[in-house]
This record gives C-alpha cells, sequence and structure tokens, in this order.
C-alpha cells in the first residue's frame, strides 16, 4: 500500500509523490491533493487484485 504526499512550490503549484517513485506535477495543492488520495486508492486495489489472484492460483 502507498502512501503518497504533496509539495507546495513558491509559484503556488504543487507535487504529488510517494515512495514507490510515482510522482507528479499539478498547478494547484488540491489537485496535487487529489492526485495523491487518487494513487493510494488505485494501488490499493491493484493490491487486493494480486492478493486475489494469489488465492485463485493456491486453489
Ligand atoms: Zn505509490
Amino acid at each position: 500500500m502507498c502512501y503518497a504526499d504533496t509539495d507546495t512550490h513558491a509559484d503556488g503549484t504543487a507535487t504529488a509523490f510517494c515512495y514507490c517513485g510515482w510522482s507528479g506535477d499539478y498547478a494547484t495543492p488540491t489537485a496535487a491533493d487529489t492526485a495523491a488520495t487518487n494513487h493510494e486508492r488505485d494501488t490499493e486495489e491493484i493490491d487486493a487484485a494480486i492478493v486475489a489472484d494469489a488465492i485463485a492460483a493456491n486453489g
């Protein structure tokens, strides 16, 4: 599971980033925060899919 964070810049833009290596630049801190939240949710779904596949493979 990912934990994304954001960094607001002096020019008003913001970067969202995560320890997994994902990052993105956004026009506003709000957009970056939304992207960070979406990233955490998306990676949770991926983790759940991997677990479901493993359960299916192992019977
Ligand atoms: Zn991540």
